[in-house]
């Protein structure tokens, strides 16, 4: 009989020693990259948009990683992707551009798209040519999203869409979103009237994004406005009445990378400069437990990537590492504010230090929100370990 902890299950997994030059190649791929980037901008990670980035990282080989060789994919490992996402995210790599299509879109458009589709959309993402936004939240629908409203019908054509989603970033300069449709109206189906629709932004009329500032002054998100949107028959991506199924699965690949526990790791590399000459032996303690909390949460991302990699469902140890990162990277700024003794400040005022930290402190309360909330994580944690 299966127990309750059985399901959930973080296998250790070692990275194979050969990946040690992977890493010493993005390494050293990224010191020259990164010449001259400011330190506030690596602090903002995978939110710092860089279209040229993103092409020179394509043309490495270094993206769409493990989608197959025949659309134009590398064909390589799980583990071998996660080598360069974490280098990536250590070294504070403008990364925006290519990140949702090289983490979900691509894997998604792989296994529910047409020929078409992939022969289009894979060898685009592989260069770093290719800008995804998601298209999942609506006003009124975040948490729940099953609950969403936008409307996509089927007209002599193909689909006319009439809706709104919210918080879409990058859609205002995004080639192709994803988004989550109703297609049946019906009531009594609300998971079974969803479906998944691929739309390439530059070619469909009466989708307007409008940019939504966030707290630390950024326009990264929007308000998109779908008005009579016409969309080709193949638009549709999978089947009709499938999308919260394949949805399900594209969180998976949302929730599972080592981007969850990563994003302030820029402001724990600095803190550790700032400080390890001078601490005292209390602060070093401090340090450590942090520096032990971050080595523990990689063990259980890499035991994530190696699940990907054998092709299983990592949905529910990824909720956990989501959940769990999020707690200890919003727990960062405060102790880098702390144990320095500094103010944090705006863009453009006091040192490096203290602007990473300022931006850090505005932005870490967004990390438990987006990619799901805390409540919704454990939900579904507890309902995987049949305890719900
Ligand atoms: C930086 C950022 C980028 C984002 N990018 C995207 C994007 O590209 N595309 C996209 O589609 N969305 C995006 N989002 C939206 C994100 O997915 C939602 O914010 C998130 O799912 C929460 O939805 P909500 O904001 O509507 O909050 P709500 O669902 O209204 O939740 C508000 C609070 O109520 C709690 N709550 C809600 N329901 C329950 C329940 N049943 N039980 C217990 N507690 C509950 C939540 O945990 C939360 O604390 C982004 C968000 C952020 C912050």
């Amino acid at each position: 009989m299966t127990s309750t902890a059985d399901k959930l299950r973080f296998e250790p997994t070692a990275l194979p020693a050969a990946l040690d030059t992977l890493r010493a190649e993005v390494r050293a791929f990224l010191k020259d990259a990164l010449v001259g980037v400011p330190e506030v901008k690596r602090s903002h990670s995978w939110e710092a948009y860089d279209a040229e980035f993103s092409a020179k990282l394509g043309a490495k080989g270094w993206l769409g990683m493990t989608l197959p060789k025949q659309y134009g994919g590398h064909g390589r490992t799980a583990l071998e992707r996660y080598v360069v996402v974490e280098e990536c995210l250590v070294a504070g790599a403008p990364t925006a551009f290519h990140w949702v299509a090289d983490r979900q879109s691509g894997p998604l458009v792989v296994r529910y798209g047409t020929e078409e589709q992939k022969k289009e959309i894979v060898p685009a993402i592989t260069a770093g040519k290719a800008c995804f936004a998601i298209g999942m939240s609506e006003p009124n629908s975040g948490s729940d999203l099953a609950s969403l409203r936008t409307r996509a019908e089927r007209t002599a054509t193909g689909w006319k869409v009439n809706g709104t989603k919210i918080w879409t970033s990058n859609a205002h300069r995004a080639n192709y979103m994803i988004a989550l449709f109703r297609t049946d109206p019906d009531p009594t189906k609300k998971h079974a009237g969803l479906s998944q629709f691929l739309i390439d932004l530059s070619k469909t009329k009466g989708i307007t994004p409008r940019p939504i500032q966030n707290l630390a002054g950024g326009r990264n998100f929007n308000e998109v406005a779908f008005v009579d949107a016409e969309l080709p028959p193949d638009a549709l991506l999978g089947t009709e009445g499938q999308g919260w199924r394949q949805v399900t699965e594209e969180l998976a690949f949302e929730r599972s990378g080592p981007e969850r526990y990563l994003s302030c790791f820029y402001l724990l590399r600095k803190l550790i400069d700032a400080v390890k000459e001078t601490a005292a032996p209390a602060t070093l303690a401090r340090l450590g437990s942090q520096v032990a909390w971050a080595a523990t949460l990689r063990t259980m991302s890499l035991s994530i990537a190696a699940k990907l990699n054998a092709g299983q469902d990592p949905a529910l140890e990824a909720s956990v590492v989501k959940d769990l990162g999020c707690q200890f990277e919003q727990a960062l700024p405060g102790l880098a504010q702390e144990l320095c003794e500094l103010e944090p400040t705006l863009e453009g005022h006091g040192s490096d230090y203290q602007q990473v930290l300022g931006a850090l402190v505005q932005v870490a309360p967004s990390f438990s929100l987006r990619g799901g909330t805390p409540e919704i994580l454990r939900g579904i944690i507890a309902k995987g370990m049949g305890v719900r």
